[in-house]
């Protein structure tokens, strides 16, 4: 019997409120019952359009239900390949690694080995973290200020934010936070604190087994850390044993302009997480990249019953072999990186009683209100009725963020600029006189 999908008349999103969890989160920033996705633009059911500039948080660089990857999936499914594999050998599965092996570690001469864990991106800090200890001995961490690695409890012991922290119900421990660069103003190098703490025995910080970093950070307000700061980061951590932790689950897979964020600094980090646009199409999965001298595990010491997801395997495949065969891809994204910053800085001077700034790297980019913290959220919910979904981030949602698919067109990339444009003209008309 053919049991077709057809979606039912009822446009309403009542039933989410009335069945679903209070701890339901992006819906309500963006009520709108979605239907289908393609490339950058969002159909509701009603068939209205929106441009996409949310991208899955993330989980979407190369846009909706890209045509040449469905099309592989299509044809995996299609011929009743192992679509669940726990950690078997599958034909969809080599063929993900080789893949990975030829287009993403040999050109950049990297030797990891591959851990796939469960599904999520704090699936993969999890195993990161228990390996960092389980290597050294040691169980302190060290996280940086405004970090976001996830919200399950070793995760979210290094996540900074407060409102996730107090969720916890226990008190979530064995990190120390240092400040992130640029967190004490830029004349700070905030490395010389953690080298004189690390040099004192006296200082009360447990030797961490590791530190644990974003190189853009995305949920704690996109800020870049400085590929020099990164570069002594490095340095010291190998002076003194410390394992570094690079969590690439949002900054990684071309989103700041290379596959891997930390490229341009000419670091190689010990252990790197990839996850969310890692498998492409949206489908879950999770990676943990290790050095093969820290590959201490012993067999099935870290498991989970969804470590191979196939339809992932497939489509990030699909992926590799399309974008990352050859350099045009990061040119792509270059060119694009150009426009966007340059409209965002245009922006910021066309609003000058808002004091905007931005930040950012690749197409990953952050408009900041310091003065008005209020305002993305409102400029964001007057963006999504001009028909753009745009999110906010930031320990106080003080930055409009920008996470556009690394494929959008550049003219939806210039026109949900636009948007963004007249959303904070509107906003700002709608002030209180004097405010600003
Ligand atoms: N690490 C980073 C940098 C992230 O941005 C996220 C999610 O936003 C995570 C970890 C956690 O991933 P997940 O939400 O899939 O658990």
């Amino acid at each position: 019997m053919n049991k077709k999908f057809s979606p039912s008349s009822d446009t309403s999103i009542a039933i989410f409120k009335r069945l679903e969890s209070e701890v339901r989160g992006y819906i309500r920033s963006f009520p709108v019952l979605f239907d289908r996705g393609v490339g950058t633009t969002l159909i509701d059911a009603d068939g209205r359009e929106y441009l996409d500039f949310f991208a899955g948080s993330g989980a979407l660089n190369y846009g909706h239900n890209n045509p040449a990857l469905k099309r592989a999936l299509l044809d995996y499914i299609e011929r009743d390949g192992i679509v669940h594999g726990l950690d078997l050998a599958t034909i969809a599965k080599k063929a993900f690694i080789e893949a990975f092996e030829r287009w993403i570690l040999k050109p950049r001469g990297l030797s990891y080995k591959l851990q796939f864990t469960g599904p999520t991106g704090t699936n993969a800090i999890e195993a990161a973290l228990k390996l960092a200890r389980l290597v050294t001995g040691r169980a302190n961490i060290v996280a940086f200020t405004n970090a976001f690695h996830g919200v399950s409890a070793g995760s979210l012991a290094t996540t900074g934010n407060k409102k996730y922290r107090t969720a916890a119900g226990f008190p979530v421990a064995h990190v120390t936070f240092l400040p992130y660069d640029g967190y004490l103003g830029p004349s700070v190098d905030t490395i010389d604190y953690f080298e004189k703490l690390l040099n004192d025995p006296s200082s009360g910080l447990d030797k961490p087994a590791a530190v644990i970093l974003e190189v853009v950070q995305g949920e704690g307000g996109i800020n870049p850390a400085s590929f020099q700061w990164l570069q002594r980061l490095r340095d010291l951590t190998k002076r003194h044993e410390i394992l570094m932790i690079i969590d690439d689950i949002q900054a990684g897979v071309g989103r700041t302009g290379t596959f891997f964020s930390f490229e341009a600094a000419e670091i190689v980090p010990d252990i790197v997480t990839l996850s969310k646009s890692l498998s492409a199409i949206g489908t879950p999965m999770s990676l943990v990249l290790l050095k093969p001298e820290l590959d201490v595990w012993s067999p099935g010491a870290h498991s989970g019953t969804f470590r191979g997801n196939n339809l992932a395997f497939i489509a990030a495949r699909a992926a590799l072999e399309t974008y990352w065969a050859d350099s045009k891809f990061e040119e792509e994204i270059a060119r694009k990186s150009a426009i966007l910053a340059e409209e965002l800085n245009s922006i910021a001077n066309d609003f000058p009683n808002l004091g905007l700034s931005v930040r950012g790297r690749g197409l990953m980019y952050g408009l900041v209100f310091q003065k008005h913290h209020s305002l993305p959220v409102r400029i964001s919910r007057e963006a999504l009725r001009r028909g753009l979904v745009i999110e906010t981030c930031g320990g106080q949602n003080e930055v409009l963020k920008f996470l556009v698919a690394l494929t959008i067109a550049e003219a939806d990339l210039r026109r949900g600029l636009s948007i963004v444009r007249d959303s904070i003209g509107t906003v700002q008309d709608s002030m209180p006189k004097g405010s600003p």
